[in-house]
């Protein structure tokens, strides 16, 4: 029998920050954790930073439609891939998290790309340095029956964007203030 089930492919952006969030939390991610590597990549800059920004900000991301289709198929793969249910070399080379494969990488960019090169930068800086949820989805994801290939580079892209976000309402704030006097630039490397 056809399957007569109604398809819902467009929702809003509460109802994709809502699947987003479940479909996080599912896979072991809370937001707050990636608020918080938000939030150590851009107090380095500003002491202006608070959580509550950051926060937003991650949650912002999550409402986004782009995100939401990464996020979704991201997380799906590495549950496949747990699942050994791809056929032929890409199930050993997506479970393994080989070195040299790097389409999770580009998912990342793309995300983070949303926010331009300073969004992309901010990837790479968590992507190498493997900042706090990133470095524990990695280490995780070397356990028997756990593929964490896909998510760790989505966490880090958003938390990526999200600090970019930051920067920009914190460059906006200074823009804002007409004193005259040369402030700081966040975007300053120290
Ligand atoms: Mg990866």
């Amino acid at each position: 029998m056809a399957d007569t089930k109604p398809k819902k492919l467009v929702f809003t952006r509460q109802e994709m920050f809502e699947i987003n969030k479940k479909t996080l939390n599912k896979r072991g991610v809370q937001l707050e954790a990636i608020a918080e590597i938000c939030y150590q990549q851009q107090s380095k800059y500003s002491d202006d930073v608070s959580r509550d920004v950051c926060m937003e900000s991650v949650e912002k991301i999550l409402s986004l439609r782009d995100v939401f289709h990464h996020i979704q198929l991201a997380a799906e793969i590495d549950r496949l891939a747990e699942e050994k249910m791809f056929q032929g070399p890409i199930q050993d080379i997506i479970y393994e998290d080989l070195g040299m494969f790097g389409i999770d990488e580009t998912m990342g960019l793309d995300v983070a790309g949303l926010y331009g090169t300073i969004g992309q930068t901010n990837f790479g800086d968590i992507d190498v340095n493997k900042h706090g949820i990133v470095k524990r989805l990695n280490d995780a994801g070397k356990e028997d029956g756990i593929c964490h290939t896909f998510l760790d580079d989505i966490v880090g892209a958003i938390a990526a964007a999200a600090s970019t976000r930051v920067a920009q309402i914190l460059n906006e704030d200074l823009a804002h203030e007409d004193t005259g006097v040369k402030r700081f630039s966040i975007f300053d490397i120290k």
